[in-house]
């Protein structure tokens, strides 16, 4: 049965359907053989027995009927001499007819000799006639004929005409228990057939049933597998493999929907850009390895500081950082940026070759408010830039927060105010 397990779907409904099929063929060719010959049977009682029955009778009724009441009435006197004779004449010739068509049945080989013997009995008894008409004919005294002779005739075809019918009757009868003995084999043969083919089709059925569900469980569970592995990749695709923080392109998907979200909400957003001060320095003194080990631990800060569902904490790339907070007003932005200054300086990582701190410091540049459609895509990540570079340019190792964002770039204010104008 392991082959069944082994088939592809379509296969095995293909095979359940083979199955099936010649299961009903074997029982229609068993039943039809079996009926064939159950007609044989019921032919061979109805022709080879039935009939012939009836014309033998039909024979035994001509001697005993229209012959032997002809002849005494030739001894009577009753009727014409012309009259009998025809009488005696149609009557023979009937018998002659209904032998022949007797003879034409199908006859068994046991049966023949005595068959041919009939033959001759019927023919001398018929030739016994022939001579009475014969005689009439000639003109002689048919009141003479003798009674004991005539009687003597009748007596003797009639018992050998009534074996041949004892004989028919039986075969009738043992062809009807042939008959009856097939019929209940047939029943029984079919029966027993159907029962086995039902069985077997069942018992497939449930196999092929029970392996598409398991090849369906399999499939769920290959199913399942995949969206592990697909949520998998898709984590790794949106993640920095240096500190496990969120990477740019997980960025760009979050800052566009939160930014749309919070325009629908007119609620607050804020963007902090964080960028390691010296940190070309830095590496330069303590090496690439320490370097990386320096950025981990920057994003362990931003990641122990910014612990809110809503808290994204973004690698943009190098050493630049970005964080992007929801419903977080100005005061608690800014005390956040402040928090996240004073913990990287605190985690006291040295830095010689900094100018501005004997430890690793970040500045950051922030922009908080509240978003309204007005508010363009790339304003806040402009504006915040802008802030990092004035953060830079106050000293570094600070933050520094902007909340009018129309006065991000010089340049755009200009744009909308020729916007307005030309409107
Ligand atoms: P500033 O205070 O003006 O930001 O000075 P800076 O030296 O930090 O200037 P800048 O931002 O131009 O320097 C970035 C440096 O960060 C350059 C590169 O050596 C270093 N860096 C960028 N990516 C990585 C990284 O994945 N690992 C390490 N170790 N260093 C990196
Ligand atoms: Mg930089
Ligand atoms: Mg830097």
């Amino acid at each position: 049965m392991y082959f069944i397990e082994a088939l592809k779907l379509r296969h095995k409904l293909f095979f359940l359907f083979i199955l099936t099929t010649l299961g009903l063929i074997a029982i229609g060719i068993t039943g039809a053989l079996n009926i064939n010959g159950m007609k044989k049977h019921i032919d061979s009682v109805y022709f080879g027995s039935l009939i012939p029955v009836a014309e033998l009778n039909d024979i035994l009724q001509t001697y005993h009927g229209s012959l032997v009441t002809g002849v005494y009435m030739a001894k009577s006197a009753g009727k014409s001499k012309s009259e009998i004779n025809s009488q005696i004449e149609s009557s023979l010739a009937k018998i002659e007819k209904l032998w022949k068509n007797y003879e034409t049945h199908f006859k068994r080989d046991e049966e023949i000799a005595y068959i041919d013997y009939v033959s001759l009995e019927i023919k001398s008894t018929n030739n016994y006639f022939v001579k009475i008409v014969k005689a009439s004919n000639d003109g002689k005294d048919l009141r003479l004929l003798s009674i004991d002779s005539l009687e003597k005739r009748i007596s003797r075809i009639h018992s050998v005409l009534k074996k041949l019918i004892n004989y028919e009757v039986d075969v009738a009868k043992f062809e009807r228990k042939n008959f009856l003995s097939r019929y209940h084999s047939t029943i029984i043969e079919v029966g027993i057939m159907l029962v086995i083919v039902i069985l077997a089709v069942l018992f497939i059925s449930l196999y092929v049933f029970k392996s598409i569900q398991k090849d369906h469980t399999r499939l769920e569970i290959a199913t399942k597998k995949l969206k592990i592995a697909n949520k998998k990749l898709e984590n790794v695709s949106y993640t920095d493999s240096l500190t496990t923080l969120h990477n740019r392109r997980y960025f760009n998907l979050v800052y566009e929907r939160e930014l749309k979200r919070a325009q629908r909400t007119h609620s607050y957003i804020t963007f902090m850009m964080l960028d390691i001060d010296y940190f070309k320095q830095y590496n330069d003194t303590y090496g690439h390895l320490e370097g990386d080990y320096a950025l981990k631990s920057v994003a362990k800060v931003l990641k122990d500081t910014l612990k809110r569902p809503s808290d994204y904490v973004f690698r943009l790339g190098g050493e630049e950082f970005g964080v992007l907070l929801t419903q977080t007003n100005v005061e608690d932005s800014t005390k956040l940026a402040e928090n996240i200054c004073d913990v990287v300086r605190e985690r006291e990582i040295k830095h010689e070759a900094s100018k501005v701190h004997a430890f690793l410091t970040i500045s950051i540049g922030v922009v908080c408010c509240i978003a309204d459609d007005a508010l363009l895509e790339n304003i806040l990540l402009t504006r915040a830039d802008a802030m990092l570079y004035e953060a830079k340019e106050n000293g570094r190792n600070r933050c520094e927060i902007s909340t009018y964002i129309t006065e991000a770039t010089p340049q755009m204010v200009e744009e909308n105010e020729e916007e307005v104008l030309t409107a």
